[in-house]
C-alpha cells in the first residue's frame, strides 16, 4: 500500500491508509494503547485495541519511543470529547490494523521534549536526533524560505548566480586560511575561501556586472563562543555602481524580506539609518550600535549602515598596519603619497550592515587603480615582488578593461539568529561546529592514516 503523509490523512476519514514515521509518544490505557506517530508533515494519533487484535496490540506495546515504522489502519473521527484542538489532526485518529517496524530505537540520550534543558554539546553530538524536533525543522524551513526569497529577488533584478571554487588561493579577509594540501603538486596548498572576494571581482572583469552567490566562507579564527569557522553569506558584486546604489539594493531586499517572511517584525526606521563610522564611535562608542527604540521588544529590527570606515587599523601585537576590511577596498583618496604618509587618516568606501547591535554584513567599493592597490599593499607591509607573486592575477586582470565595481556580503546565519531570537547562531545551522571549531557529531577534526599524510607529502611533528 502506498504511504500517505500525515497531513493528508485529514482527507482520508473512513478510508484505510498507510502512514510512516517515528513514535513521538505512547500512552498505555490498559486495553487501549495510543501512539502518536510523527512524520515530517505532522503527528497522528493511532489507536491499538487489545480486544480486536491481541497480537498486534502486544507488538505495539513493545515499541520504543522514536522507533521508525509504518502503520496501516482506518482513519475515523475521534469520539466526542476526545478531540485535541492543539494539533491539526486533533479531530481524527487511526485504528491500527497492521504494523511494520523498520528500526527499533534505543533509549535516546536525551528526551526530545527536554532538548532545551540539556547540555548543548549533547545536542550537537546527536544532532540527527535534535533535528527531529519541530522547532529545529521549522528553523530550517525559514532558512530555506529566506534564501529562496533572496535568490528570487536578485534574479528578478538581473543578477546571475555563479558558483566560485572552494579550492582556490587565499584571499585575505582578516582571518587565517584553512589550507588543503595538494597530492599532485607536492608542497603546494589550496586555500579554502575566506570569501569569494577575488573570484567575484574577476567576474566583474568578465562583464557579469551583477553577481550573487549563497556562499560558504571558511575562516580559521580563534575560538569564540558564538562564532563559526564556516558561515554562509549572500555574496554580491556589481559593476558601474555607486555606494548608495548598493546600500539601497540591500535596503529594499531586507524590507521586502522582513515583510514577506517575518511579518510580525517591525523595522525601526525606513530608510535604514546611515551613519559614518566616526559618528557611530562618537555617539555610541561602537561601530555596531544597537539603534532599537525599545531594546526589550523581541520584534523590533533596527537596521543601519555604518559608512566611511578607516582604510587601515594598527595591529598592536604585530606592530603593523592591517586592512580594516580587506585590501581591495577603495581608499577615499586619489593621492597615493598620502596613503603612505599617514595611513591612519585615510577613509575608505567601506560600509557595514548592522542589525540590533550586531554586524550582519560588510562591503565596499573596490580599488581598480593598480597604483593605489600597490600602495595599499605596501602599507600593509607587502614587498613589491610579493605583491606581484601573490596577486599578479589581479594586476593582470585589471589591465584589460576593468569596470568600477563594489559589493557587499550580508551573513545569513547571524541575521536568522537575530530575527528568530535564538540564543546562538548554532540554532539556525543544521550541523554547526562548537566555538572552537569541533564537529561533535562527526568527530572532526580527526587524525588521518599515516599513508594519507605520506601521499600528501606531509610530515607532522610528534604524530603518535
Ligand atoms: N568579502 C567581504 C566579506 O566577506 C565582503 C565584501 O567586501 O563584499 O566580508
Amino acid at each position: 500500500m502506498k504511504r500517505t503523509y500525515i497531513a493528508d490523512s485529514l482527507k482520508s476519514v473512513g478510508k484505510k491508509i498507510r502512514v510512516c514515521g517515528w513514535i513521538n509518544s505512547k500512552r498505555d490505557h490498559g486495553s487501549l494503547l495510543f501512539i502518536d506517530l510523527r512524520d515530517r508533515t505532522g503527528v497522528l494519533q493511532v489507536v491499538f485495541q487489545q480486544e480486536v487484535n491481541q497480537k498486534l496490540f502486544s507488538l505495539a506495546q513493545e515499541l520504543t519511543l522514536e522507533s521508525a515504522l509504518c502503520i496501516e489502519g482506518t482513519i475515523r473521527e475521534r469520539p466526542k470529547g476526545t478531540e485535541n484542538l492543539q494539533i491539526k489532526t486533533g479531530k481524527i485518529e487511526m485504528i491500527a490494523e497492521d504494523l511494520e517496524v523498520f528500526s527499533k530505537a534505543k533509549t535516546l540520550p536525551f528526551p526530545l521534549e527536554k532538548a532545551n534543558q540539556v547540555r548543548e554539546e549533547l545536542r550537537l553530538k546527536y544532532r540527527y536526533l535534535d533535528l527531529r524536533r519541530e522547532e529545529m525543522v521549522e528553523t530550517l524551513r525559514i532558512r530555506q524560505k529566506t534564501i529562496q526569497f533572496m535568490r528570487k529577488f536578485l534574479q528578478e533584478k538581473g543578477f546571475l548566480e555563479v558558483e566560485t571554487p572552494l579550492l582556490g588561493k587565499s584571499t585575505p579577509e582578516g582571518a587565517r586560511d584553512f589550507l588543503v594540501p595538494s597530492r599532485l603538486h607536492p608542497g603546494k596548498f589550496y586555500a579554502l575561501p575566506q570569501s569569494p572576494q577575488q573570484y567575484k571581482q574577476m567576474l566583474m572583469v568578465a562583464g557579469i556586472e551583477r553577481y550573487f552567490q549563497i556562499a560558504r566562507c571558511l575562516r580559521d579564527e580563534d575560538p569564540r563562543a558564538d562564532r563559526q569557522v564556516e558561515h554562509t553569506q549572500l555574496d554580491i558584486e556589481m559593476s558601474f555602481v555607486s555606494q548608495e546604489e548598493i546600500l539601497s539594493l540591500i535596503e529594499e531586499l531586507y524590507i521586502r524580506l522582513v515583510k514577506e517572511i517575518f511579518p510580525n517584525k517591525k523595522i525601526t526606521k525606513i530608510p535604514f539609518i546611515r551613519m559614518t563610522y566616526k559618528e557611530a564611535m562618537r555617539r555610541y562608542k561602537t561601530d555596531k550600535p544597537d539603534l532599537r527604540r525599545d531594546k526589550k521588544d523581541p520584534d523590533e529590527l533596527a537596521f543601519a549602515f555604518i559608512t566611511d570606515f578607516p582604510m587601515f587599523e594598527w595591529k598592536k601585537e604585530e606592530r603593523r598596519w592591517g586592512a580594516m576590511h580587506h585590501p581591495f577596498t577603495k581608499p577615499q583618496v586619489e593621492d597615493i603619497k598620502r596613503i603612505k604618509e599617514s595611513p591612519e587618516s585615510i577613509l575608505a568606501y567601506q560600509y557595514d550592515f548592522v542589525l540590533n547591535g550586531y554586524e550582519i554584513g560588510g562591503g565596499s567599493l573596490r580599488t581598480t587603480d593598480l597604483e593605489v592597490l600597490t600602495a595599499v599593499f605596501e602599507v600593509l607591509g607587502h614587498k613589491k615582488e610579493e605583491i606581484r607573486k601573490n596577486f599578479g592575477h589581479y594586476f593582470e586582470a585589471f589591465s584589460y578593461g576593468v569596470p568600477p565595481h563594489g559589493g557587499i556580503a550580508p551573513g545569513i546565519d547571524r541575521f536568522l539568529s537575530i530575527v528568530l531570537n535564538k540564543p546562538s547562531i548554532r540554532e539556525v545551522i543544521a550541523f554547526p561546529k562548537t566555538g572552537d571549531g569541533r564537529d561533535l557529531l562527526m568527530g572532526a577534526p580527526s587524525k588521518v592514516k599515516k599513508e594519507q599524510l605520506e601521499e600528501l607529502h606531509i610530515i607532522v611533528k610528534n604524530y603518535p
